[in-house]
């Protein structure tokens, strides 16, 4: 049985990563893009109203920050998305950081790319029990 596509928000406040992350999941297997979110607040928003599979979440965000947001879409979820978080921050001071909002996995803009992707989504569904 061949396994569901898994919708995809993506939250980003700049347009050309938007772009970027849009490209990087075409490119990926099993993934579509159902929404993009340029705040924090409306990630929430829009988490609540298309119920995605996955967010891919920027950490600095006007507003409330990515963090707090992935805090606020897992805690007002009755099925919680996958979430990873996006930074070009360094993952040493953001990993944990991302871990402890509850995000899935922590990933450097610079590496995101089909490959970690996939990766990110295959290690977040294992640990979750699912397939
Ligand atoms: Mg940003």
């Amino acid at each position: 049985m061949q396994e569901a596509t898994a919708s995809v928000l993506i939250v980003d406040d700049q347009a050309p990563f938007r772009s970027a992350a849009r490209m990087v999941v075409a490119l990926s297997d099993g993934f579509e893009v159902v929404g993009e979110a340029e705040t924090g607040e409306s990630a929430v928003e829009l988490a609540a109203e298309l119920a995605p599979d996955l967010v891919l979440m920027d950490v600095n965000l006007p507003g409330i920050d990515g963090l707090e947001a992935t805090r606020q879409i897992l805690a007002g979820s009755a099925r919680p998305p996958v979430i990873v978080v996006l930074s070009t921050y360094e993952a040493d001071e953001y990993a944990p950081r991302a871990a402890g909002a509850g995000a899935a996995a922590f990933i450097a803009k610079s590496e995101f790319d089909p490959d970690s992707l996939e990766e990110a989504w295959r290690a977040a569904k294992t640990a979750a029990g699912a397939s």
